[in-house]
């Protein structure tokens, strides 16, 4: 990456220099055909800012057979962007086999200078056993060991370094360990996720997400991280949720010659549509009839436009939220597009991969955050805001005031609401710590409340059973490091969720060695 602009979650909005002009990521990179395209790639630049596609190397060769190096891709496109050229892979996991070896396909790419060059490697499909997927991964580390002296010798093309084992990610491990070791890492100044394509069409959405974290995790981040077939725009956040810089796809052509109509959460057939939900040229000039009754090539140009437009727009959004950092609520709001898109966001929303997801997240940002209810118990912010109180806080006092609110109202809300409480707050400090238990985060010391993220939020107030799951063990957590003796109960606020919460704190304070009273603020 030459430039991060900003971060969240595992994502990052930056810049990567190419020979044909600087790209800003996240982006999408339309996938061409080297001969015959219904929206051309300098249309795809011009319209959509698209200044990197992507065209396979073994396309070109099947369409037009080896070439000399005298015309360049970007001639034969007439594009005067960035080309990818995939090596013929993709053609390799969907019918099994291609009739060129890897040093004829980088021979390809490199006569039609590419900017970018992938190796051809060995796909390794979700129905390969375990033998036979790690069969392929040291095939593909045979061939880069081939393909090496090549590479060296074409330095003007950025090389892909192609990352196999498939949705086993103990053999992504294996393999990228064994390049490792092989000091192969470094020939290659682009990675990229291979295999997904079946993944993704099974709907296989948390197989996806550990492949794509599991390379992360044992890949340099100052290399661009580029997903194969990314397919649908209601998968774009996640991706980049997880790490993905550049993505391809070929959906938007694929889906149009079926007569799909997508959306960011999700497509419809255009036969199911009275109306075209969207305002982009297409859509503010055809309606879905007309559409089906013009020529073939028409509808289907237009119906890729509209396409495009979905997943630029998709794309765009994407990249304001990583700069307003609130991607996190993008995701939230996406995972509802299908139910195994919940279940996969489901296990990002769970807290066990939360240091992931906390690697870009900046400790203060400039937006506050939306919190409608469990989905973001364990938000980034909010883990790493626990830790921090865990492992620096003191208490001074071993009694502790709980006051318990609803979350409706922030700290700094409820102090400024509340004179009298504040005045009493600051008269019995040298006794007693003060607390405030908050419904979607757990216990916050009142010396904090001011430190973001804590009071800058917009909470719904909707205490789920899921939520109160959450909740409990951080109570307990909190309690047992600092070990009060003595808790005070204070609802700050009659409404009904004081009583669910109190509760909740004297199921957890169940069998220990705590006193604990339930006091009105004024009787403190
Ligand atoms: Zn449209």
């Amino acid at each position: 990456m030459d430039e991060i602009i900003s971060s969240d979650l595992h994502g990052r909005l930056g810049k990567i220099a190419l020979p044909k002009g600087d790209v800003i990521t996240p982006t999408l990179l339309p996938v061409i055909d080297p001969r015959k395209n219904l929206i051309s790639a300098q249309d795809m630049k011009n319209k959509f800012d698209f200044n990197f596609v992507i065209t396979s190397a073994y396309l070109y060769y099947k369409r037009y057979g080896m070439p000399d190096d005298l015309k360049s891709i970007h001639e034969t496109l007439d594009f005067d962007g960035n080309i990818m050229m995939d090596s013929g892979a993709y053609q390799v996991l969907v019918y099994g086999d291609v009739d060129i070896d890897p040093i004829q396909s980088l021979q390809i790419q490199s006569n039609l200078k590419a900017d970018v060059g992938v190796i051809l490697d060995v796909p390794t499909p979700p129905e390969d056993t375990y033998t036979q997927a790690k069969q392929k991964v040291e095939e593909t580390v045979r061939r880069i060991g081939l393909s090496l002296t090549h590479i060296e010798e074409h330095p003007e093309t950025i090389w892909t370094l192609p990352i196999q084992g498939g949705k086993n990610t103990k053999l992504i491990e294996y393999y990228l360990n064994e390049l490792k070791q092989k000091e192969y890492l470094s020939h290659f100044k682009f990675h990229a996720l291979g295999s997904v394509a079946p993944i993704m069409s099974q709907y296989d959405f948390l197989s996806l997400f550990s492949m794509i974290k599991k390379s992360r995790e044992l890949l340099p981040h100052n290399i661009p991280f580029h997903l194969f077939g990314a397919g649908h725009p209601m998968i774009f956040p996640f991706v980049v949720a997880l790490g993905c810089d550049t993505f391809d796809s070929a959906a938007y052509i694929l889906y149009a010659k079926e007569n799909r109509y997508m959306t960011n959460t999700g497509t419809y057939h255009l036969h199911e549509l009275f109306e075209l939900p969207c305002n982009c040229e297409i859509c503010s000039n055809w309606t879905p009839k007309e559409l089906l009754d013009t020529d073939v090539d028409t509808k289907i140009r237009n119906v890729a436009l509209h396409n495009l437009y979905a997943s630029h727009a998709e794309l765009k959004r994407i990249r304001v939220s990583l700069r307003d950092g609130n991607l996190w609520e993008l995701l939230v709001r996406r995972s509802k597009a299908h139910p195994s898109l919940y279940k996969a966001f489901k296990y990002l929303a769970n807290g066990s991969d939360i240091e992931y997801l906390e690697y870009g997240t900046p400790i203060t940002k400039q937006t506050g955050l939306k919190i409608s209810g469990e989905d973001s118990f364990y938000r980034p912010e909010y883990s790493k805001g626990r830790k921090r109180i865990y492992a620096r806080y003191t208490p001074n006092n071993s009694k502790v005031i709980l006051l318990i609110s609803s979350g409706r109202n922030n700290p700094v809300e409820l102090l400024n609401l509340r004179s009298e409480l504040e005045d009493l707050i600051k008269s019995k400090t040298d006794e007693m710590d003060f607390v405030f238990l908050i419904p979607f985060f757990g216990l916050l010391p009142l010396e904090l409340i001011e430190t973001y993220p804590f009071s800058q939020y917009v909470f719904s107030a909707v205490l789920s059973e899921g939520l109160l799951d959450n909740l409990k063990p951080e109570i307990e957590k909190f309690l047992k490091i600092f070990q009060y003796k003595e808790i005070v109960l204070c609802p700050l606020d009659t409404w009904e969720n004081s009583e669910i919460l109190i509760k909740l704190i004297k199921e957890v304070l169940t069998k220990k060695n705590i006193s604990l009273k339930e006091k009105n603020f004024r009787e403190l």
